[in-house]
């Protein structure tokens, strides 16, 4: 069964795809289809609670938190809608080497010194997830394919489709793929997906620390691998750790008190004693791109665009500058050339370009931090911190 033909169809509702349908319609002012297999459900929108699987929390830097502002979303509390969920953080330190932080081996960035109110915020991304669903639900100009797989793709001259599984096609002129690493729309078009894992897995977990959480972010890197503290209330951390594969299954399987010793002594007692508080769930971690972002009536955003390496916290921060860019350059165009190629080119190169600086510069840190010039990356993380406008260069591209 087919329905009108709309300016935009979105595959994937996760954060990304959320932001990208309704900046769609309001910058652009189109009438967008959006469609996503598993929709959140309403319990999503609390935190994780005691000895439940955590959420995943993300850092959102100033760029982001702007961009989900204009989706609707203002700055706020936890639970209420449509609230930008998130606790801001207004230091960030990160350091290598034995011990806690020292003068020499680690970089202090703090929004003071940059002239800027905070340096990002922190937010599990179900509740972050679950505003822009409401947002999206409610919004006119947005048509909701929910509980339905895409199951296939044609593009035609006129107009692309999406086949979904429950029967229905969805006719529109630019077809969006916001459906995640393993993207259908981009398998559908025959578009490669150059992968590499690390041979390293991310724990996440969250964890307790008296009263000593609050407004700093910390991130060390040993020989080990990487530990991010990034803080999701005053006395609680979400805690994601980058470690070789191995060390990662060892940790996985420790009891409550064994994962507690190496925490504390993994994160050198930064942020007081740090007490574990929920399961560990773990990621394998792959650095991807597809070979093409954009063509004829089509454009990918986000993950299925791209994965990176948690270490640096981008990944949400790039997929919804992804939503930013294709949106603005839509609009700057107007609807004569809705789904051109040429124009959805423009928005492709500007993305590669970025993402693949970001990409290549987190993939650079990952190999100097741990391998063979790993004392060199330490001197020189304490030389750029006595370098203000090398550290202000570093600093503002994180916020974007
Ligand atoms: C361990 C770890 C820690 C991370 N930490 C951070 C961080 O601190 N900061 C940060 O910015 N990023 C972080 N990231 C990355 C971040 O989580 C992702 O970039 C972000 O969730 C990707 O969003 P997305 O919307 O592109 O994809 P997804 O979240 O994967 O959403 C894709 C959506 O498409 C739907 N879908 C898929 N296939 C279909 C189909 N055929 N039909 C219909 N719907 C479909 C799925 O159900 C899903 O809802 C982290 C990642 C990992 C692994």
């Amino acid at each position: 069964m087919s329905s009108a033909v709309v300016q935009a169809a979105v595959a994937g509702g996760g954060t990304v795809g959320l932001a990208c349908a309704l900046l769609l319609n309001r910058r652009c002012g189109w009438d967008v289809a959006l469609v996503e297999r598993s929709p959140p459900r309403k319990a999503e929108g609390k935190r994780g609670a005691e000895g439940k699987a955590p959420q995943r929390a993300l850092s959102l830097s100033p760029g982001a938190a702007e961009l989900l502002a204009e989706c609707g979303l203002q700055p706020g509390n936890e639970g209420g809608t449509p609230s930008l969920p998130g606790h801001a953080f207004s230091r960030m330190v990160v350091w290598r080497g034995e011990g806690p932080p020292a003068p020499g081996n680690s970089i202090t960035f703090d929004a003071a010194e940059l002239g800027v109110k905070a340096l990002g915020s922190v937010a599990h991304e179900a509740p972050l997830r679950r505003s822009l669903w409401d947002l999206a639900d409610d919004c006119a100009g947005i048509r909701v394919y929910s509980g339905t797989e895409l199951a296939s793709v044609r593009i035609k001259e006129d107009c692309g489709y999406f086949d979904l599984d429950n029967g229905e096609e969805v006719a529109a002129e630019l077809l969006v793929g916001a459906d995640g690493a393993q993207s259908k729309l981009r398998s559908a078009l025959g578009i490669e997906f150059h992968a590499r894992g690390y041979g390293q897995t991310g724990l996440v977990f969250e964890a307790d620390c008296g009263e000593r959480g609050g407004d700093t972010a910390w991130q060390r890197f040993s020989d080990d691998g990487t530990l991010a503290l990034l803080p999701l209330s005053e006395s609680r951390f979400s805690i994601v750790w980058s470690l070789p594969d191995e060390r990662a299954e060892r940790l996985r399987q420790l009891d409550g008190e064994g994962l507690m010793a190496e925490l504390n002594e993994a994160g050198a007692s930064v942020a007081g004693e740090l007490t574990p508080a929920t399961p560990i769930a773990s990621f394998p971690l792959r650095r991807g791109r597809a070979a093409r972002a954009s063509g004829e009536r089509y454009a990918l955003v986000g993950e299925a665009a791209r994965t990176v390496h948690p270490l640096a916290g981008q990944g949400l921060n790039l997929g919804l500058g992804d939503a930013g860019a294709l949106s603005r350059v839509c609009s700057e165009q107007g609807d004569a050339l809705i789904g051109d190629a040429r124009v959805l080119d423009r928005f492709a190169r500007e993305r590669a370009r970025y993402g693949e600086e970001m990409s290549l510069g987190i993939h650079a840190i990952n190999a100097a931090f741990e391998g063979a010039l790993a004392p060199l990356a330490a001197l020189a993380l304490g030389a750029v911190d006595r370098l203000p406008p090398l550290k202000r260069v570093l600093a503002e591209r994180a916020m974007r």
